[in-house]
């Protein structure tokens, strides 16, 4: 620290105490903790520490809510305003006033400080605020913040912020200026906060305080300490929009370059090829009852190209529910299997695991390829894998797909020439998983898979570390579904309704909430709520479907609803994810308010998989008005983006970005939804870039990987 910047200290500051040694104290650097500083008392120490902020950086980046206009109104009103301005004026007259016995109004005159022939005094009015009247006094010069109002002919302004002027160069921190609104917490006001940035961001250095531009300089304009600056106490409205950009565009070009780098590492990353000819699949598609649609056909060439490519295959496929997306897997998996390796395919259910086992059986037995399903009952006693007596050969050959949960990844016995693993529904697999995955030597090819609509504008910050395979193609033979809300009251001619349907021979989801599956209470409610389904659709049959019931039993409950045994299942939402049974064409869903939009499109993807007209009853409360926009644009539409850009429009942003699914740092100030060109701008910078120099090994991008490392660290330790 040189003395040149010592002497910038205004004279009045009070750091320079005994207890500091004045270098130390005035080359405030932004990685020190903010009790290093000495002037923070302990406990607002302790209320930032809730807020997460310990570093003066933590609190120099707690950017601001929003701003409020407090720059001085030009002249004192004469009408109301539903808008509170601030004013500055002199206090003529003071009064306290008692009203209804013991209460008191304490009332305060101010005066335009120039009056002008037209202006009219504000009366100030404080109810029973006994401290208030011992801080302002006749002949005071102050400024108010509040909402004028008429009071019969006086204009009035009742409990405004305020604040006396003792010295008219001193500069206010709270008002006459456009003034920051902090999140804020028990303990720590407004005030607090804003007057501990405003003194921190005085005691910094002006030149480089460590807040150096974290950006290249072609993506953000101007420097991001001034970018701090101005966020917190801008001089203009346009200052105030160009330091949110700035930062904005950092955050995002930050969150960019940690995708990027992840996207190079995969790329880079030597795998093996593990494509076969072709063969297999060419008699797995003649044997099929239908003809893949044109974009399964598509997506299925850009996973072969993958796979017989010598990198890793790191690639996401997106397809709406129902979309075939299990054939694609089929295929990728026979490629792999042709080509000598074994293939994983993980659920993140049992039910699922043994449905897919059911298809893969059924599909590719008479091709002769070996598939075991490893349950999550089986892993427990991880034993080795079933081996298989081969057609007139005595040894016993290993599996060549292996079908199982998300647990799989931790089965250290399964596998002895893993070529391809393919997750399907990703939304339950995180980052911090892929991640595992990939580690693996030599590293599998990956195919992960989605039915979770995410709007697009977010796919390449969720997904952006991926290659994307999008079906945006339906098969042709599905019906219609018919999508309804109806009120709860109208329960009698809905199940005068449903009974037609099971008497047509189609079959029938009951969908009920339940907050939280595991409470014993809930599994009571269940087998209530069962009783009274078995009685309203007596004579035809039903089963009872929840998360407390044991994985064989569940079986067995879908297999008889699989072969017709049982008319209606009621399930809680167990049923979500890829149950597939293409006579169900009928759902109802009790309380539909409760689910989240893109759940409800979920469930309803289990219907509609045949050619059967479908109908989804969505049930509902009367009460439960402000649910109804919500439902009806499932009545409007069956498109998951639809659904999902919709969910989002009503919804907000806030958790699609989980932190610890996309293993992605929490977002300080930019909004994946408002900010979306800032954020095709930050990835476009961050993949320039990497592709220039993609170890980071130019002295000028040495600041981009200490950014992208920093972030790594910070990432990891939430997910795991
Ligand atoms: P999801 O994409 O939701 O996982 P599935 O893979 O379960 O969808 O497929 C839904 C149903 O559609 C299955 O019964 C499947 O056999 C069938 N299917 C898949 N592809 C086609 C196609 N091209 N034409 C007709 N039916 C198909
Ligand atoms: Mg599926």
């Amino acid at each position: 620290m040189n003395s040149a910047k010592l002497s910038h200290r205004s004279p009045t500051t009070d750091h320079g105490s005994q207890a500091f040694p004045k270098e130390l104290a005035s080359s405030v650097a932004i990685s020190q903790s903010l009790e290093e500083l000495g002037w923070i008392p302990r406990p607002k120490l302790l209320a930032l520490r809730r807020l997460g902020i310990e570093t003066v950086e933590d609190l120099l980046t707690h950017f601001p809510r929003r701003h409020e206009d407090r720059t001085e109104f030009p002249q004192f009103p004469r009408e109301e305003s539903d808008v509170p301005i601030c004013l500055c004026g002199e206090v003529t007259k003071t009064s306290l006033r008692r009203f209804g016995g013991w209460r008191k109004i304490f009332e305060v005159t101010l005066q335009e400080s120039n009056p002008n022939a037209l202006s009219e005094p504000l009366v100030c009015r404080w109810f029973n605020l006994h401290y208030v009247q011992k801080m302002i006094a006749t002949g005071q010069r102050m400024v108010v913040f509040g909402k004028p109002r008429l009071r019969g002919k006086r204009i009035c302004m009742d409990h405004p912020e305020f604040e006396v002027i003792e010295n008219d160069e001193e500069i206010s921190i709270h008002f006459r200026r456009i003034t920051p609104i902090y999140p804020a917490t028990e303990g720590l006001s407004q005030r607090v906060l804003r007057g501990m940035i405003y003194r921190l961001l005085n005691e910094l250095p002006s030149t480089d305080a460590g807040l150096e531009r974290l950006t290249p300089s072609n993506l953000a304009k101007g420097e991001r300490r001034d970018a701090i600056r101005a966020i917190h106490f801008p001089a203009s409205w346009e200052a105030r929009d160009a330091a949110h950009e700035h930062l904005v565009l950092t955050e995002f070009f930050a969150m960019q370059m940690l995708i990027a780098s992840r996207r190079a590492d995969a790329s880079i990353r030597q795998g093996e090829k593990h494509c076969g000819a072709g063969a297999l699949l060419d008699r797995l598609l003649k044997s099929l009852p239908f003809e893949l649609t044109a974009a399964q056909s598509r997506v299925i060439s850009e996973i072969r190209h993958d796979l017989a490519a010598s990198h890793a295959m790191n690639r996401l496929l997106q397809g709406d529910v129902g979309s075939g997306k299990t054939a694609v897997a089929i295929a990728a998996m026979l490629l792999a299997v042709e080509g000598g390796y074994q293939a994983a395919f993980m659920a993140p259910t049992q039910i699922l695991a043994e449905q897919h086992y059911d298809v893969l059986q059924r599909w590719l037995d008479p091709l002769g390829i070996r598939v075991a399903l490893r349950t999550a009952a089986r892993q427990e006693e991880s034993g080795p894998l079933p081996l298989f007596e081969h057609a007139g050969n005595s040894e016993r050959q290993e599996p060549q797909i292996i079908v199982g949960t998300h647990a799989l990844l931790y089965d250290k016995v399964s596998f002895s020439n893993l070529g391809l693993v393919v997750v399907d529904e990703q939304h339950k697999f995180g980052v911090a998983q892929r991640a595992q995955l990939s580690a693996r030597e030599p590293a599998p090819d990956v195919l992960v898979m989605t039915a979770t609509p995410i709007p697009r504008t977010l796919t390449m910050t969720i997904y952006g570390d991926l290659d994307v395979s999008t079906i945006d193609e339906m098969p042709r033979n599905r019906g219609k579904i018919i999508t309804a809300v109806r009120d709860e009251s109208k329960l009698g001619e809905v199940l005068a309704f449903l009974r037609t349907r099971l008497e047509a021979g189609r079959q029938l989801y009951v969908i009920y909430p339940l907050i939280d599956e595991s409470e014993k209470l809930d599994a009571k409610a269940a087998a209530a709520e069962y009783e009274l389904w078995r009685e309203r659709l007596h004579p035809f049959r039903c089963d009872l479907l929840h998360g407390r019931i044991p994985p064989s039993e569940k079986q067995e409950i879908m297999e008889r609803f699989r072969n017709g045994e049982t008319s209606a299942l009621i399930s809680t939402t167990v049923l979500e994810v890829g149950v597939d049974v293409p006579n169900a064409s009928v759902m109802l869903i009790e309380n539909a308010e409760r689910f989240g939009l893109a759940q409800l499109h979920q469930l309803r993807g289990r219907i509609g998989r045949g050619e059967h007209k479908s109908y989804c009853i969505l049930l509902t409360s009367a009460q439960a008005k402000e649910a109804s926009a919500k439902l009806a644009v499932l009545e409007r539409t069956r498109d998951g983006f639809e659904v999902a850009e919709a969910d989002w429009e009503l919804r907000g942003p806030g958790d699609l970005l989980g932190t610890a699914q996309s293993g992605l740092p929490a977002l300080k100030i930019g909004n994946l939804k408002t900010d979306a060109h800032l954020m095709r701008r930050a990835r476009a910078a961050a993949v320039s870039i990497l592709e220039r120099d993609p170890p980071l090994e130019l002295p000028e991008n040495q600041r981009f990987r200490r950014l992208i490392v920093e972030q790594q660290g910070r990432t990891f330790s939430n997910v795991s």
